[in-house]
Parts: C-alpha cells; sequence; structure tokens
C-alpha cells in the first residue's frame, strides 16, 4: 500500500497487512512489533500521539498522553512536535486544529464521526438562531468546526451550568446538541428560557434508567459514576430524589471528574454509565477497585475506527490530515475560549 505521500524513511514491514474490512483498516495485532514500529514512525514524523479515554486500550497504551476532548486539545497545543497524531473522532481533532493552527493534525481514520456532533447541522442551527433572535448561542463541544464558529460560548459537560449562568438571566439561550446535558442544566438551573436541542449521543442514550435502576439494586454497596450525556442521567438523579439509591452514591460526572473520583474513593465497588472504553483509565487509576459497566454493550462505533492498523497507516502516510478554513477556525476559537474561562471546564467528554 505505499503511496507518494509516504516518505522512504516511514514505511514498515507491518505496512502490507493493512486492509480494509468493513469500513475500517484491519490486519495489523497490536502486539510487541507493532507497539515498538508505532513509537519508531511517531519520533521520525516529530509526532506526539494523544489518545481518547474510549479508545482501545493498545491504542490508550501506545499513546504519549490519554484524556479527555479538551485536556487533549490543551495538551496538543502545549507540545513542541508540529505533528499531531489524534486518536479520537473528527470534532476533537478539529477542536486541536482550531487551537494549534500552526501544527499539522492528522487523524488515523476520518471516517470517525459522531452521531452527537452531527445531530445539528450549521443550516439547522441558523434557522433556530433565525427564530430566536438575540438569543446567545451555547454548544457543547461536542460539536463540528462550522458549529462552534457560529457559537457564542461552548461549555464541557464540567461547566455547563456555569457557562449558562453566565448569561443574563433575561437573555434566550439555545442550547446544543445534547437534550440530556441540556435536561440537566435547565434542572439545576431552573432556567426556562433554555431551549434544547433534541439531539443524542447513540452510545450514551442507550445506557438508559431501567438498566441503572436493576445495577444499584444488584450492587447495593456500588458508587454510581454518571456522565451527564447518559440517558440514564436523569434516572440517577431521579432515583437518588426517591431514596432509591442513597444520593452520596450517585456521582455526575465528566470523563476527567470519574479519574478524579476513582483516585480518591474509598468505594470497593464502583457502576460506570458512559462508554465502556472509559473503564480501562479508570482501572489504571484505582486498581483495587472493581469498576462495572451499567451497560457492557456501550461501545462507540467510531471510537473503535482507530484502529492499530489505522494508526500504523496514518504514520506511514502522513494521513488523514485535518484542515479547518481560517475565519472558522478563528470565530470558533473565541467560543472554545470563552468556554476555558468558566468555571472548572475539565476536559469534555
Ligand atoms: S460516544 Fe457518542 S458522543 Fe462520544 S464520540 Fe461516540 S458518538 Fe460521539
Amino acid at each position: 500500500m505505499t503511496t507518494a505521500a509516504s516518505l522512504p524513511e516511514t514505511s514498515s514491514p507491518l505496512y502490507d497487512r493493512v486492509v480494509e474490512m468493513g469500513g475500517h483498516y484491519a490486519g495489523v495485532e497490536p502486539d510487541t512489533e507493532w507497539f515498538a514500529e508505532v513509537k519508531r514512525l511517531a519520533v521520525l514524523r516529530n509526532a506526539t500521539i494523544l489518545a481518547h479515554n474510549y479508545e482501545v486500550p493498545a491504542i490508550q497504551d501506545v499513546a504519549d498522553f490519554v484524556g479527555d476532548s479538551l485536556a487533549l486539545s490543551r495538551i496538543a497545543a502545549e507540545v513542541t512536535t508540529d505533528t499531531i497524531v489524534f486518536c479520537g473522532v473528527h470534532f476533537m481533532a478539529e477542536t486541536a486544529k482550531i487551537l494549534s493552527p500552526e501544527k499539522t493534525v492528522l487523524i488515523p481514520d476520518q471516517r470517525a464521526g459522531c452521531s452527537l456532533a452531527d445531530s445539528i447541522k450549521a443550516v439547522e442551527l441558523a434557522e433556530w438562531k433565525a427564530e430566536h433572535p438575540g438569543a446567545a448561542v451555547v454548544s457543547y463541544v461536542n460539536t463540528t468546526a462550522e458549529i462552534k464558529a457560529l457559537t457564542d460560548i461552548c461549555c464541557t459537560s464540567s461547566n455547563a451550568v456555569e457557562v449558562v449562568e453566565s448569561i443574563p438571566a433575561d437573555r434566550e439561550i439555545l442550547f446544543l446538541p445534547d437534550q440530556f446535558l441540556g435536561a440537566h442544566v435547565k434542572r439545576v438551573t431552573g432556567r426556562q428560557n433554555l431551549h434544547i436541542w433534541a439531539g443524542e449521543c447513540h452510545v450514551h442514550a442507550g445506557i438508559n434508567g431501567d438498566e441503572l435502576a436493576k445495577q444499584a439494586l444488584d450492587h447495593p454497596d456500588a458508587e454510581l459514576y454518571v456522565h451527564p450525556e447518559c440517558g440514564c442521567a436523569t434516572s440517577a438523579l431521579y432515583l437518588a430524589g426517591e431514596g432509591a439509591v442513597p444520593p452520596e452514591r450517585v456521582k455526575i460526572l465528566s470523563t476527567g471528574g470519574m479519574l478524579d473520583a476513582a483516585r480518591a474513593t474509598g468505594a470497593k465497588e464502583v457502576l460506570v454509565a458512559t462508554e465502556i472504553g472509559m473503564l480501562h483509565q479508570l482501572r489504571r487509576a484505582a486498581p483495587s477497585v472493581d469498576f462495572r459497566a451499567v451497560n457492557d454493550r456501550a461501545s462507540c462505533r467510531y471510537m473503535k475506527m482507530i484502529t492499530p492498523a489505522a494508526l500504523l497507516r496514518c504514520l506511514v502516510e502522513g494521513r488523514d490530515e485535518v484542515f479547518v478554513d481560517d475565519d472558522m477556525a478563528a470565530a470558533g476559537r473565541v467560543a472554545v475560549e470563552r468556554m476555558i474561562g468558566i468555571g472548572q471546564p475539565g476536559g469534555g467528554e
């Protein structure tokens, strides 16, 4: 599969094994030879490898840094290498490019999208804004660059409440794209002039309240870590409010917040309601705690498109490169930087 884009020195004996299969790159096992090849090629390309918490364990283990989307974008801006390999989904690599326009940002497979980011298009947001002239647009960081460019302030799940509270009480707010995070913010702030876009992530929406209630019953001593994007976040708060689960056992946390809580917990068992890739980092952070998925089928197929074969191909070929139009990047950067200045933004998804 040698191409013109690959440099002679970035060829690899493993490269001929890379095949396209079922819409993703396959054919390479994440063994010690692969690990060494990835490290060698990254040095040759002067590249830093970043991996999101939802990636498969081998990708997390070979990366230079693992984290959530915003934390990784900040690291991308700080490292001295001129190339960033972002093992995550496309909007995350775009955010890194927005914050580091001078760097080359590569994603191992540009087809790795996000059902939440795709749940609103720029034309739909423009129409929604026209229906609510003067409204402030607050977008969760899981959005494309073109949506960020039409946004007043981005937010993470950690600071969404503070971002909304930073806007004058009499100003309408358009909150997008996640309806569960929007409902959580509306409940906490009591804000009636907050309009919520009906978007959702197929993975988080699939973790429902019934499953959570059953797991909570089966594991009466376990703590519950719930991501606010999950379909069960509302149920978790309801269960706590009803006394079905002691409120102190329910923690609504961003992915970064989950790692902090894991390091500090005295619990022996923790039920985790988010994408299952998160379990790898939680187990590394607190090896003595038994972390269990509320739904072990909650796996993001987009994140899992960043396969060992895809990463090898990326380093050999120098692809897929992420581009963001200069004006769009400048507008999006304003919305992201406003977000960073409010409350504790944490790290996004
Ligand atoms: S888990 Fe959901 S929100 Fe996260 S990248 Fe996958 S589709 Fe998008």
